[in-house]
């Protein structure tokens, strides 16, 4: 069969690339999935995910993560603060425990009786971002950690001109969710994220919550997500497009009815943004977004593509 990974967003190429000679030769698609994720981790460039990624509040980032073959093989991490591969550390959650995810200190036990180096994931790019944030008053006032945190143009806060930069078409950089296939036709995806930026400190999001950030069934298929993890978590967004493949959909089919019931059961602002991948069993794929801005990266024998999405739910 043909081997092929789809990635959120432009940055997919950074780990599609390395991953891929593997899965050509016959690598396992959880392999594939691992290697991307911890190559995009490792990229202080990406300020979303892993090392560079941007904190929460108080200053401090903390990274999730979660992987999945099939409902009966997956593994996460939430709230990690001082390993720069949160990846790695749920495919040992999977892998050598009996549970499904860890959270905070104890994940952070487990990573170090593993021998997972400890290391500083703020960098000084971030901080400044940060420090940015931190000056607005109305920003300092979310110290009560009341309401709704507006969405926030990082991209002026980062001294980005919005005109000029290379990914015009993506006002922010997000999680990054990696489905592949391999020759064998076995789906694997994996999900990480360092979550919203100047979130509320101890707010985990979607992306390493099983059915929600990501869902994989070798049965019916695969599905990860990236955006606003409350919209995606309110309809287990990657659960329920996995679900509506087993009866039938396809990939975009799944996707277009998940976004129109979040159109539908939420009061969206004009910043909140949620996108999705999907693969089915017999290697169809498609992405879709709730408004432009999104990108995809396929990658298989050919290469890797950068390309729109599949589908856009609202055209502003
Ligand atoms: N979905 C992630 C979260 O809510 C963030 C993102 O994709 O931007 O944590």
């Amino acid at each position: 069969m043909k081997p092929q990974m789809l990635t959120t967003w432009s940055f997919g190429p950074t780990g599609n690339d390395a991953a891929m000679p593997s899965l050509l030769e016959g690598g396992h698609a959880l392999n594939a999935v691992v290697q991307a994720a911890t190559v995009i981790e490792a990229d202080p460039t990406i300020d979303s995910v892993g090392v560079g990624g941007l904190p929460d509040a108080d200053g401090n980032v903390s990274l999730d993560a979660c992987i999945m073959t099939d409902p009966n093989r997956c593994g996460a991490v939430m709230y990690v603060q001082h390993f720069a591969n949160p990846t790695q550390i749920a495919r040992k959650v999977m892998e050598e425990t009996i549970h499904v995810t860890l959270a905070g200190e104890g994940a952070e036990a487990f990573a170090d009786s593993l021998g997972f180096p400890r290391s500083q994931i703020l960098t000084a790019e971030a901080k400044a971002v940060w420090e940015r944030w931190r000056k607005d008053p109305n920003n300092i006032d979310r110290d009560k950690y009341r309401g709704w945190l507006p969405p926030i143009n990082v991209e002026e806060l980062r001294g980005v001109d919005v005109k000029t930069r290379p990914h015009a078409a993506e006002p922010l950089h997000d999680t990054v969710t990696i489905l592949a296939r391999d020759v064998k036709g076995q789906l694997a995806g994996a999900c990480t994220t360092s979550g919203m930026a100047f979130k509320v400190p101890g707010r985990v999001g979607d992306s390493p919550i099983v059915g929600q950030g990501l869902y994989v069934d070798q049965e019916a298929g695969a599905a990860g997500a990236t955006g606003t993890g409350e919209i995606i978590s309110g309809v287990c967004g990657s659960f329920l497009i996995v679900e509506l493949m087993r009866r039938g959909a396809k990939p975009v089919e799944a996707i277009r009815e998940t976004l129109e019931r979040i159109q539908k059961r939420f009061s969206l602002h004009q910043e909140h943004q949620v996108a999705f991948v999907a693969m089915s069993k017999a290697g169809d794929w498609a992405s879709g977004a709730l408004r432009p801005g999104f990108r995809h990266t396929i990658t298989d024998e050919i290469g890797s593509r950068v390309e729109e999405p599949t589908m856009v739910l609202i055209q502003d």
